[in-house]
């Protein structure tokens, strides 16, 4: 029984200077995977799921997935749903019994997204559960769809923070959903005025492809949890691809075989804690 809270995970992330790797999943094999890399290498994990993806796998069986995993796993796992728009799938996740859920109001003013935020922080903390916020714009949101970037403001989110009572706070400083067309260029100041003004575990949205120096910088710089969705889909369909032919069976190994591999890579990254 390891599904766990993700207020717990971070804290103690905090307190060994390393972040907890929040993979986002859409099949079994990426669940399984992720779970059997969490476990190899003795490290908590976070599953997640975006709403914006539950068209490929609806949260009514997506959810008891990952909280079956989750359940069965040798390892702290929480489970959280990913970039929560509506009330009625972020009620739905808090029913099933996700650990953790982000309302996602990072494109609303900010008034409003303080109101909506703190509304659904208060929903999940009633239910024992947690809740993560989203100040600042990424410029495309993990369903693709786009929109202006534009860094978190570190007053900002101090405020933010204080008046909504969120147990993990995602910023934007430089990050993007999707693949990086080039080198990032993540603002480490505005990451450091965040983290002086700011008590809650940080989070860094649009881990793939930033690279090992960057997580470095960014778990030393205060990022507690760092999420990778891109890179577990690229490394499922990678794979299947490589198999190629009328196998379903191999396809699947092979899927969540180089899903493991990858979060694997990553976990060892956020996890070298005193040496960041
Ligand atoms: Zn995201």
């Amino acid at each position: 029984m390891a599904l766990s809270g993700l207020k717990t995970l971070l804290e103690e992330a905090r307190r060994q200077n390393r972040a907890v790797g929040a993979f986002n999943v859409a099949s079994a094999e990426m669940i399984l995977g992720c779970v059997e890399a969490a476990e190899e290498t003795s490290a908590p994990i976070i599953l997640q799921a975006a709403e914006a993806r539950l068209s490929a796998v609806p949260l009514e069986v997506l959810g008891p997935a990952m909280l079956g995993a989750a359940r069965a796993a040798r390892v702290p796992v929480a489970v959280q749903l990913d970039h929560g728009k509506t009330e009625k799938v972020i009620r739905m996740a808090l029913d099933m019994g996700f650990t953790s859920v982000m309302f996602d109001g990072s494109d609303l003013p900010m008034e409003e997204n303080i109101a909506m935020t703190r509304y659904f922080a208060d929903m999940a903390h009633a239910r024992g559960a947690c809740a993560e916020g989203e100040i600042g714009s990424l410029g495309a949101g993990e369903g693709g769809e786009k929109g202006a970037p534009a860094c978190t403001d570190p007053e900002e989110a101090a405020l933010f923070a204080a008046r909504t009572g969120v147990d993990a706070l995602a910023v934007a400083i430089g990050n993007a959903h999707g693949i990086y067309a080039g080198a990032p260029d993540f603002r480490f100041d505005i990451l450091a005025g965040i983290t002086a003004r700011c008590g809650v575990p940080l989070v860094l949205h649009g881990g793939t492809g930033a690279g090992e120096e960057r997580f470095r910088r960014c778990i030393r710089g205060g990022i507690r949890k760092i999420n990778i969705a891109t890179a577990v889909f690229m490394a499922d369909a990678k794979a299947r691809a490589a198999v190629g032919g009328a196998d379903y069976f191999a396809m699947s190994r092979a899927a969540r075989e180089a899903v493991r591999r990858t979060a694997e890579d990553h976990i060892r990254v956020f996890g070298i804690g005193k040496e960041c």
